[in-house]
């Protein structure tokens, strides 16, 4: 039998062999240096200093328990500096990798991005960052080659448009992933379009909630596609029907990948829109309270969920932070294939949406700059970014999308892209992430061009997820080919960059984790011949119907 103890009000919850450095069961002395250091100083508190201080006096002005802790808080890191292969990185700790340059991180929270953000966005890259810009599976921009100095007037640059770096990284709530869709699909179920908004004026930069135990991350969609992949954030809200009530969104709490990758626990509940802050502000209340902070690898959301189980989940939200019993629905079925939106589709308002798709995420400040012109000239609503690393316009004219579709192909945009350029994702990787342990963006671009020249039809899906190492930034878990970056021994024997294979893993219907094949172990060069040896057998030895995953 699980022995109990008794949370803040009494509600019972299952108790762990040791202290894991709870706060709302009396834990509070910090018991790591991340914990002290978010002690020390309220992480929100750096930005006055890079205003007026870092930035006006250069990078050896800044206190290295700012520049490798609290800096994240605003949406920066140190990049990688160059030199250091992928062997170097588990030798060396991560302040020996540090580069004098910073990546930034833009939020976009699933808000529409208007042709003048997407102006400022683009003229970020190419004013402060070597033109670089990718779009991440965050629905962020990141940007790469970021100087000390420039950013008090990128955040004015930012700021002037509505959009912000706060709290884009660190043990915060981070960008929210919203349907690419809200609002203008004519297939939604319900438009939480304004519950997102409302969560970020109400927390976001919030002190409250910028002491977390770890990051925490926020999904919403109410399309039936579940487009944001609810299963891997740590709160999520899924649009559902109840039979008396109508629209509102199921909970779903407790997702998360990296090294314990484990999918969220649905909690069979009806939310109405109104209510989707407070339940938020309860979930994350229930993290900064019960969260794990002693070890940092057990510290996020998924690991008290796996401990407490659904029911105790849900008993300590109703009574302990909401105060009031939320309606039960059984959770909505789950679609096969979850929609990344690419291709040209029909709006409730009888003009399209046309989804694009970069390469691995990648375009640049130049891109974006292009891309305002062309949503503008042909009077478009905006974009909204997509969890695949894709980018959707909204609003565009029933009778434009051929011309539409000619001048984002200029740009390097298209909405009819091959297999492999839609369905592959790439993380930052060796180029700028200091944990990387290999090359990624590419190599995967790389890769993408010899598929399509070898298996140019395919006639189902099939996703590639490459990442530079465990942490699963790019989803390694759940695509029909994950790989996780690792040092591997070539034919000669030599170690040489490589990845562990991920075979068979999915989100939607049939949500689970690619089994890891310890065999399947294949160097960066022969990553080509590994896939098309593997798709090429499946495609010859098929029954009808079968999917990749099956
Ligand atoms: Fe960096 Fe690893 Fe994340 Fe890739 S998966 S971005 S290498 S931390």
């Amino acid at each position: 039998m699980v022995s109990t103890q008794t949370g803040k009000n009494g509600t019972p919850i299952p108790r762990t062999k040791r202290g894991e450095g709870q706060w709302a069961l009396g834990y509070t002395e910090p018991l790591n240096k991340n914990e002290q250091s978010k002690r020390d100083d309220n992480p929100l508190n750096v930005r006055d200093r890079i205003l007026n201080i870092y930035s006006k006096r250069g990078f050896a002005s800044i206190d290295p328990a700012d520049l490798r802790g609290r800096f994240r808080w605003m949406g920066l890191y140190t990049q990688r500096a160059p030199g250091f292969d992928g062997g170097k990185t588990a030798m060396l700790e991560e302040e020996e990798l540090d580069d004098e340059f910073f990546m930034m991180r833009v939020r976009s929270d699933g808000a529409l991005l208007t042709p003048a953000k997407i102006r400022a966005l683009g003229q970020v890259g190419e004013r402060y960052a070597r033109d670089t810009a990718d779009v991440t599976d965050r629905e962020n921009i990141q940007y790469h080659w970021i100087r000390i100095e420039d950013v008090p007037a990128i955040w004015e640059l930012l700021d002037e448009s509505g959009l912000d770096t706060m709290e884009a990284c660190g043990d915060s709530p981070r960008a929210f992933l919203g349907s690419p869709v809200a609002g203008i699909a004519a297939d939604e179920i319900i438009d939480g379009t304004s519950a997102l908004e409302e969560i970020k004026r109400r927390y976001v930069g919030d002190p409250e909630y910028s002491n977390l135990p770890r990051k925490f991350k926020t999904a919403l969609t109410g399309h039936p596609s579940h487009d944001t992949t609810p299963e891997t954030n740590d709160v999520s809200f899924v649009g559902t029907v109840h039979p008396e009530h109508g629209p509102g969104f199921d909970l779903w709490v407790g997702g998360g990948l990296s090294t314990n990758p484990m999918l969220a626990t649905k909690l069979g509940v009806w939310i109405p829109l109104e209510d989707v802050p407070d339940v938020w502000e309860g979930v994350i209340k229930i993290f900064r309270d019960y969260g794990y902070r002693r070890l940092r690898s057990r510290a996020r959301l998924k690991f008290l969920v796996a401990d407490w189980g659904r029911d105790v989940f849900r008993e300590v939200l109703e009574k302990e932070y909401l105060e009031r019993e939320l309606v039960s629905l059984d959770s909505p079925e789950a679609p096969k294939r979850q929609a990344d939106h690419i291709g040209v589709f029909d709006q409730n308002d009888g003009r399209k949406y046309v989804g694009v798709a970069p390469t691995v995420g990648r375009i640049s400040g130049s891109t974006l700059t292009g891309l305002a012109d062309v949503v503008e000239r042909f009077g478009a609503d905006g974009i909204r970014l997509t969890a695949y690393q894709k980018i959707v316009v909204i609003g565009v004219d029933a009778d434009k999308v051929e011309d539409f579709t000619e001048a984002v192909e200029e740009i390097g945009l298209t909405p009819r892209p091959s297999n492999w350029r839609q369905n592959t994702m790439a993380c930052t990787g060796i180029e700028y992430c200091k944990l990387a342990i290999v090359e990624t963006k590419q190599r995967a671009k790389d890769l993408i061009g010899e598929l399509e020249e070898r298996i140019p039809e395919l006639d189902v899906p099939i996703t590639v997820n490459v990442n530079g190492c465990p942490n699963a930034c790019a989803r390694t878990q759940v695509a029909d080919f994950g790989f996780k970056g690792q040092l591997v021994m070539d034919a000669d024997g030599n170690q040489v960059e490589g990845f562990q294979v991920h075979l068979g893993g999915a989100t939607g219907l049939d949500s689970n984790f690619g089994r890891k094949l310890r065999a399947h172990k294949v160097t960066s060069a022969d990553l080509g011949d590994y896939v098309t040896n593997v798709v090429t057998s499946f495609l010859e030895d098929r029954e009808d119907g079968e999917a990749f995953a099956d």
